[in-house]
């Protein structure tokens, strides 16, 4: 299973830089993403409604006003990769919940010439015993 994640990433990001691999929690407990190669855009992604939400936030970690701005997401399984339909809403963008344990690769662009930044998020439900909250928004593991 394992193996066949990582090809899923690599299939989907090849030739990029990853950024650090750190779990972050943003100011409303939602799982930080990167939205920039330099730590100047963040997406913070909380969940609400059966939906996803995904704020774009600055380098200090305040809200951004969302136009120019654009993200697709790929979703479901490396055999049968799924384009996910995304909402642009005030401040971000929400998509559906994902199914427990699917990858989510995101394509972040800052105007609609600008280089995709890719983001990735594995939605894993399992509750986190330490601090009970979902393993895909939980920084235990973060040790600094
Ligand atoms: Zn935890």
């Amino acid at each position: 299973m394992k193996t066949k994640l990582t090809t899923l990433i690599l299939a989907f990001t090849a030739g990029l830089a990853f950024g650090h691999e750190g779990i972050e929690l943003g100011p409303n407990k939602g799982r930080i993403v990167e939205f920039s190669d330099n730590e100047t855009m963040h997406g913070e992604v909380t969940e609400k409604d059966g939906k996803l939400h995904i704020a774009v936030l600055d380098k200090d970690m305040k809200p951004v006003e969302v136009e120019a701005q654009s993200l697709a997401v790929t979703g479901g399984t490396r055999e049968k990769p799924v384009k996910v339909e995304i909402t642009k809403v005030a401040g971000g963008f929400t998509l559906p919940v994902p199914a427990d344990g699917e990858w989510l690769i995101m394509q972040y662009k800052e105007t609609p010439d600008a280089k995709a930044i890719i983001a990735r998020l594995n939605y894993n439900t399992k509750k986190c015993d330490p601090c009970g909250q979902p393993e895909w928004r939980c920084a235990c593991g973060e040790k600094k």
